[in-house]
């Protein structure tokens, strides 16, 4: 039996949530320890669009986005190029006079928390995006909107953390995640006073009773046709979708990768596990992006693959302390935006963690909001 191991944090899964995390605490001057069951940025973080996006569905949502990408835009200068980061903007695309008054009230919403956008008229979506299909009602441009290429980007923050002192150990599950100790699938333990339950889709399989659902999603890449779009697309119709919360869904949406590729996307779907390709599932988002974009039906599909959200019921993570453990923290639940929201998550743990202020409130992403009978001790210390 090997001695257990000691350190301030041990966080549980190195996707985005967790290595944005690590880098967090380690740079507050924590001694960190990450375990990583298979390879860091390899599970939903690889499965996912890289969209770094601004939402506008709850005030707790837009203020979690937005400060994230504010901390995306201030990584980005020392990023490696190979993490693509690339401020192209979303244009949210409006096919007719319903989607054109959305499209306004979105410009005027997110105009009064001080984010730039413009609305574009059809002829101006026309001329910025020529392959879009003619006689679209206009369009919303969010030119602070970003993409980025997340497995790079979650093992660039975990190199980052480990230069600061940090371990990672990869290849090794943990098999519990309680009463501040790790144990790993080889027998060996890591204690400390905080764990982080940074698993995403699979957190509930060391925390049993989390409010989470594994939302499937397809995404498809074709070859190399530089510069087809210029900016992500996303249809407006697709917040319709993206909140059902009980039908499979497809929309509109896609993103222009700097190789030239077109990364499309994407389907939302409960109750499949099953992490095999859907053929009606893919032909209909296909189909749809076609609606669009006409000329994509003449370009060439290489790869196409699925993963899984960790969706809530609230549609907002799990970010804080669980309450029927002290040592254990939560950072999962975060649905289609966990690449966005990694880094604001990272933050407001660490900031918890060293009794700092965050810049934004920690109360509507806390896991005690689906426990009544929470332990006031360790919301306090969330709160502080
Ligand atoms: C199709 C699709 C499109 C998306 N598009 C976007 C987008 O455009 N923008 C956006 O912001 N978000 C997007 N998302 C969401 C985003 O990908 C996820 O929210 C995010 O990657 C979650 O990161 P994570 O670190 O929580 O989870 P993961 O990346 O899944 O990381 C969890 C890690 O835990 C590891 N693990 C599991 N069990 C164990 C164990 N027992 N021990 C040790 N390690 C373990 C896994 O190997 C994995 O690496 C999309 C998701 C999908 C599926």
């Amino acid at each position: 039996m090997l001695a257990p191991k000691s350190c301030d944090v041990v966080i549980a899964g190195g996707g985005i949530v967790g290595a944005a995390t690590a880098l967090a605490c380690a740079r507050a001057g924590m001694r960190v320890a990450l375990v990583e069951r298979d390879f860091v940025g390899g599970g939903a973080t690889a499965a996912g669009m890289g969209h770094i996006v601004v939402m506008d569905d709850s005030e707790a949502q837009f203020a979690l986005t937005r400060r994230s990408q504010q901390l995306w835009q201030a990584l980005s200068a020392s990023m490696p190029a190979t993490a693509e980061y690339e401020p192209r903007g979303t244009i949210w695309v409006a096919s007719d006079e319903e989607e054109r008054s959305e499209a306004a009230r979105k410009h005027a919403w997110l105009a009064e928390r001080g984010v730039p956008s413009r609305l574009l008229t059809s002829a101006e979506l026309a001329s910025m995006e020529p392959n879009l299909r003619a006689g679209l009602a206009g369009g919303l441009l969010v030119p602070e909107d970003a993409v980025v290429y997340p497995p790079v980007a979650a093992l660039h923050f975990l190199r980052e953390a480990q230069a600061l002192g940090a371990e990672l150990i990869a290849g090794r599950s943990v098999t519990h995640l309680e009463d501040g100790e790790a144990v790993l699938n080889d027998g060996a333990t890591l204690r400390a006073p905080r764990l982080v339950n940074a698993l995403g889709a699979e957190a509930s399989r060391l925390t049993p009773g989390l409010p989470i659902r594994k939302r499937k999603g397809h995404l498809a890449i074709t070859d190399r046709y530089a510069g087809f779009v210029q900016h992500q697309l996303v249809e407006l119709g697709y917040l319709k979708s993206a909140h059902s919360v009980s039908a499979d869904s497809v929309a509109f949406n896609v993103q222009p990768r700097q190789t030239g590729q077109i990364l499309i996307g994407s389907s939302r779907q409960y109750g499949n596990e099953d992490s095999n390709v859907n053929q009606p599932m893919l032909s209909a988002m296909l189909k749809r992006a076609e609606l669009y974009l006409p000329a994509l039906a003449q370009l060439t599909v290489l790869r196409v693959w699925t993963g899984f959200r960790a969706a809530t019921p609230d549609k907002l993570p799990l970010i804080g302390p669980w309450p029927s453990d002290p040592t254990l923290w939560l950072a999962t639940g975060h649905e289609g935006l966990g690449i966005t929201t990694a880094l604001a998550t990272a933050e407001l743990l660490a900031a918890a963690f060293t009794g700092i202020q965050p810049p934004i409130s920690p109360e509507p992403y806390l896991p005690c909001r689906y426990m009544p009978a929470s332990t006031p001790a360790v919301e306090e210390e969330m709160h502080s």
